[in-house]
């Protein structure tokens, strides 16, 4: 273990009994509230819990999403998200030990279990018996004691099973755009970061689109922000209609997508984006379902790039980026690479 995760551990070896000791779910929110506690980085949430404790407020579900919203949302999600990583190497090492101590346990039964048999069986004196006797009931008790650590130890293992399996959806829901469940931007920079290594190993063909929709500002001043926010919403189902399985689609932010095409050449590429631009493009939008009230058409203008040679991430985004300009400039409603 390194310092890092002995500091987790200790963490959740306090912050766990405290949360049962005041009745609060270990669910990954407040188990993120619990852990900022006792890893004291957050001062603010720590005088917040110490004030509640001292006036002995009761952690209700409100006192807790309280909490959670007032004081780990705000925090940058790199810290949320490294406490998680942190806790998944820990939980994983802790169930991984519980089995090794499980199967020990095991072993140590049956051998006591059979000694015990052994001696009984021999002709001894009176003497021998007693002390047979009484060797046997100890045997009887660390029999016993290890059953009931058996079971202690298995709902343990649930426990932390649970908290794993939340932890793993804290993961989605951290790498997913709420508005139109898509990816997001954090997610996209994790999958270019791999496509780049693995272009740079094995020399794999792989493009990015750079998406962005033409003249939304105009369009939102006109119909208004949650009109705005459906044709968000449509763009992304657009988007991820018009690729394959292994393609990746992600709101990068505002009103700019990106896509990416593993295993894809140039040439297929822009293919994929024109196919994409006429899709959007040729959509007649309307609101509303008897009262059918028309949006009219939107337009996407799109940038894109194949991995080269001495690319990183950035490097790749920003020629994506660069042609994307050239659509626009060009008068929108296009594909530049
Ligand atoms: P261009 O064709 O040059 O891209 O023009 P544009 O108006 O699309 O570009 P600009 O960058 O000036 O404005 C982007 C607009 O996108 C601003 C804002 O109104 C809108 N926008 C960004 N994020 C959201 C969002 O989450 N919801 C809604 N409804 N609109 C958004
Ligand atoms: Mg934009
Ligand atoms: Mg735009």
């Amino acid at each position: 273990m390194n310092t890092n995760l002995e500091n987790s551990a200790q963490i959740l070896r306090m912050a766990v009994p405290q949360m049962s000791a005041l009745n609060i779910p270990v669910t990954p929110e407040n188990y993120a509230i619990w852990y900022q506690y006792y890893a004291e980085t957050n001062l603010s949430l720590k005088r917040a819990i110490d004030g509640l404790l001292a006036n002995e407020v009761e952690f209700t579900a409100s006192v807790n999403q309280g909490l959670y919203n007032n004081f780990i949302q705000e925090q940058s999600p790199e810290v949320i998200e490294n406490v998680q990583i942190e806790t998944q190497i820990l939980i994983n090492s802790l169930l991984n030990k519980m089995g090794q101590i499980s199967t020990g346990t095991d072993d140590f039964s049956a051998h006591l279990s059979e000694f015990s048999h052994e001696l009984q069986s021999e002709p001894t004196p009176q003497l021998l018996n007693t002390l047979v006797n009484n060797i046997s009931a100890e045997v009887e008790k660390v029999v016993s004691l290890n059953h009931s650590m058996k079971a202690d130890l298995a709902t343990l293992g649930d426990e932390l099973t649970q908290l794993k399996m939340d932890m793993d959806n804290l993961s989605k829901v951290a790498m997913t755009d709420e508005l139109t469940s898509l990816n997001n931007r954090r997610a996209y920079e994790i999958f270019s970061t791999e496509q780049v290594s693995l272009f740079t190993q094995s020399q794999i063909p792989c493009c990015l689109l750079m998406v962005d929709i033409d003249h939304f500002k105009s369009f939102n001043d006109t119909h208004g922000h949650l009109v705005g926010d459906k044709v968000l919403a449509f763009v992304g189902f657009a988007l991820k209609q018009s690729v394959k399985g292994n393609d990746f689609v992600a709101r990068y932010g505002g009103e700019e997508f990106v896509v990416m095409l593993p295993n894809t050449e140039f040439k297929d590429a822009m293919t994929v984006a024109e196919s994409i631009r006429e899709r959007i493009a040729m959509r007649q939008l309307t609101i509303g379902k008897e009262n059918k009230q028309q949006l009219g058409h939107i337009t996407v203008s799109i940038g894109l790039a194949n991995i080269q040679p001495g690319d990183d991430s950035e490097t790749l985004l920003k020629r994506a980026d660069d042609m994307l300009y050239q659509a626009k400039s060009s008068g929108r409603n296009c594909v530049k690479g």
